[in-house]
């Protein structure tokens, strides 16, 4: 069996952000960047579905800029087989990478597509719910344990107040929660090894597909700054600021 999985690269997240000056959005040039640790896990999920038997290729996506091939090197010294860059200087917002990966969908067949449920720099958590509905297939979003059944995968979903547990019919979408597994490190003989394995790089242009962004930022701005807290002596203190300066008991 098949499985596409896919890697985004984002602002690394131990990193502060910082909003431009205009407002236009946010500073990324000479920023450390890194693969989305929800992709991380889905391509951790992919790997030891391979080590177990049940999946025979793993196929990395990452849609963005060339530097997004670094991102896809990592995929593979994890231990995917081949990657595939979707190249563009485009702003991506969900729905046209979910156009895109419908198009390679459609080219590379798989049973399966694997996607981090949310990039953490948009948060926008909508890419895996729209990649399946354009291609009409079942979706199981937040997964924190996927096992494989015949022609069915049985899926465990965080949801508010507990887990659900469901099957879809496969080829079907899941998105991978933070508790679905935990990423292995990529090892230097593997980092080495991944710069031999396959990548090709396509056009949103030649997959026929229209990535124009459909919202437009207005503005971006920092949150406001909190003052500095302060340090009180005992319980008794504490208890007679809360009463009388925050009158909050
Ligand atoms: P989002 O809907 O933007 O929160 O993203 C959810 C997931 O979709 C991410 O964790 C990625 O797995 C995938 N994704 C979103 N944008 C991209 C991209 N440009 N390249 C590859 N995967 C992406």
């Amino acid at each position: 069996m098949k499985v596409l999985v896919t890697v985004k690269r984002v602002i690394d997240p131990y990193v502060k952000v910082r909003v431009k000056s205009d407002g236009s959005g946010v500073e990324t040039a000479n920023v450390k960047m890194t693969m989305n640790p929800f992709c991380e896990i889905a391509v951790e999920q992919a790997i030891r579905m391979k080590e177990a038997g049940v999946v025979s290729e793993i196929v990395a996506v990452s849609i963005g800029a060339q530097q997004c091939q670094e991102t896809l090197r990592t995929a593979l010294a994890m231990g995917a087989d081949r990657g595939i860059l979707v190249e563009t200087g485009a702003e991506m917002q969900p729905l046209a990478v979910a156009k895109v990966l419908k198009a390679i969908v459609a080219k590379e067949q798989p049973k399966l597509v694997i996607v981090g449920k949310q990039a953490i720099d948009d948060d926008s958590n909508q890419t895996g719910q729209m990649l399946a509905a354009l291609l009409g297939w079942p979706q199981a979003a937040f997964a924190s344990g996927i096992v494989i059944n015949g022609e069915s995968a049985d899926v465990t979903r965080e949801i508010d107040g507990g887990l659900e547990k469901l099957t879809v019919k496969l080829p079907a979408v899941v998105t991978a929660d933070l508790r679905l597994n935990e990423p292995r490190y990529v090892t230097l003989p593997n980092i080495m090894k991944a710069k031999k394995k396959p990548m090709e790089t396509v056009k949103p242009e030649a997959l026929g597909v229209d990535v124009a962004p459909r919202l437009k930022t207005l503005k971006m701005q920092e949150p406001a700054r909190r003052g500095a807290g302060v340090k009180v002596a005992d319980v008794k203190e504490l208890v007679a600021k809360l009463k009388n300066e925050a009158r909050v008991i």
